[in-house]
């Protein structure tokens, strides 16, 4: 992609929660401010072709979650580059892709996180939920499971970590191995971690055991693996749990491409942004989503890896982004998420909702709560359908709304 003499550009990395919104957002502002088209450019570099409504990688039916790139991109005359970036040079306002190097003014990294597998012994193929392509391959796997000769291991899967995706996936997993092996197969759910499941949930930890109870998830608390087996997975206690299909939900890590910055990681491997997200001691780098932690109030709470906090980062990263290079600082918005709430699915046995930073409040639960995580993660969160050019722009103003609006 060459760039015009006179022409600025603005590229984000990314083409997911962060990073599309941050080229819409860049888009509006440079209408919002009258700047040419021509005279700024909006690239977005992702290496597939799809925004994936990556929060819903552990449901059944995948055939909604993707969403071409081009069509919510073209609307709002941002182009798209398919390629991964493999390194950025901060210093020369450059990064680098298989295709070659390209040039930035302001880059916005959005490239999100990847998880993080525990380095344990694994002799059989293991699964996640991870991302589009993870769970895919799970269906695939439990799908070919129908097929294949039949005992004890069969219908069993043990889930490797307890956490919000965790739960997720095991309360589905019941259903939906009995809708593929048939619905008189033994079908045994494990869900194994280090430490108490669902009490991270606060409020909701109750809510979380019953449903697990109730959908037949065994819960293994405070047990560790010392190894996934060729027939089964080991605990660290010895006890063996034979199992065709393993899955780890074992928590996500920033994207690598944050240690390209040279600059001070967190524990999850994200950089440090401003109130205004620009990146801390990079000159001309913003950052939003899973691969940035910025502060979200007053009282010492920063950003959660999290769609809810992903997807105002980037409105407001590629809004500033454009105010920055067009020479208006006092247009800039100030980020701020004060409000944290948490939606997790349960399956069939509905949802639970959580308000507060310590998950302190139970909003709601079983179907009340179903029909709020549903309507997030069916609708709320989405592009609007069809993405013209005003419900994208009107989509990406760098408003952060209350609860449960924000996800
Ligand atoms: C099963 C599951 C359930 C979840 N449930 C919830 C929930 O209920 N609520 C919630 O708020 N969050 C939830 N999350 C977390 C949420 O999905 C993430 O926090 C969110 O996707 C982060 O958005 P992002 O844009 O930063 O990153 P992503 O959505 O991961 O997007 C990253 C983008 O960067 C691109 N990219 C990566 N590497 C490169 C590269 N080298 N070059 C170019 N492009 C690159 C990717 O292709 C992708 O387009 C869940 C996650 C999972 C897996």
């Amino acid at each position: 992609m060459t760039q015009n003499a006179g022409t600025q550009r603005i590229v984000v990395i990314g083409g997911g929660f962060a990073g599309l919104w941050a080229a819409a957002a860049a888009a509006r502002a440079r209408e919002l401010f009258g700047i040419d088209p021509g005279a700024l450019e909006i690239a977005l570099v992702a290496p597939e072709a799809f925004h994936t409504i990556r929060v819903r990688c552990y449901e059944d039916n995948l055939a909604a979650i993707r969403l071409p790139l081009d069509d919510l991109l073209a609307p709002i005359g941002a182009t798209r580059i398919a390629a991964a970036v493999t390194a950025i040079d901060p210093a020369a306002r450059s990064f680098a892709t298989a295709a070659g190097p390209l040039a930035y003014d302001r880059l916005i990294l959005a490239a999100g996180s990847a998880l993080r597998v525990p380095d344990i012994p694994r002799a059989q193929p293991t699964f996640d939920v991870d991302s589009y392509a993870g769970a895919e391959r799970l269906a695939a796997h439990l799908a070919s499971l129908a097929a294949g000769p039949r005992d004890a291991a069969t219908g069993t899967a043990v889930v490797i970590g307890g956490g919000l995706a965790g739960v997720e996936i095991a309360c589905e997993l019941p259903g939906r191995l009995r809708a593929l092996l048939g619905e008189g197969a033994p079908v045994r759910v494990v869900l194994v971690d280090r430490h108490e499941i669902g009490a991270a949930m606060g409020a909701g930890a109750a809510t979380v055991r019953t449903a697990l109870a109730a959908s037949g998830v065994e819960a293994r608390d405070h047990a560790g693996i010392a190894a996934v087996e060729a027939d089964g997975v080991r605990l660290a206690d010895g006890t063996s749990i034979p199992a065709r299909a393993v899955v780890f939900t074992t928590g996500a890590h920033a994207s690598p491409l944050a240690g390209q910055l040279g600059v001070p990681l967190d524990r999850l491997g994200r950089v440090a942004v401003d109130a205004f997200l620009k990146v801390e001691g990079v000159t001309d780098v913003y950052a939003a989503g899973d691969c940035a932690v910025a502060a979200a109030d007053a009282l010492g709470h920063v950003t959660v890896m999290s769609c809810q906090h992903a997807r105002p980062m980037g409105r407001l990263a590629g809004h500033n982004a454009v105010c920055d290079l067009a020479g208006r600082p006092q247009d800039r918005v100030a980020f701020s998420a004060p409000d944290y709430v948490t939606v997790m699915d349960l399956g069939p046995e509905g949802a639970v909702y959580t308000s507060g930073w310590d998950r302190g409040t139970l909003v709601a639960s079983g179907a009340a709560a179903k029909t709020v995580k549903q309507t997030i993660n069916c609708s709320r969160i989405y592009p609007p359908l069809p993405a013209t050019k005003e419900a994208m722009f009107a989509a990406a103003a760098p408003v952060i709304q209350a609860p449960p609006a924000t996800k």
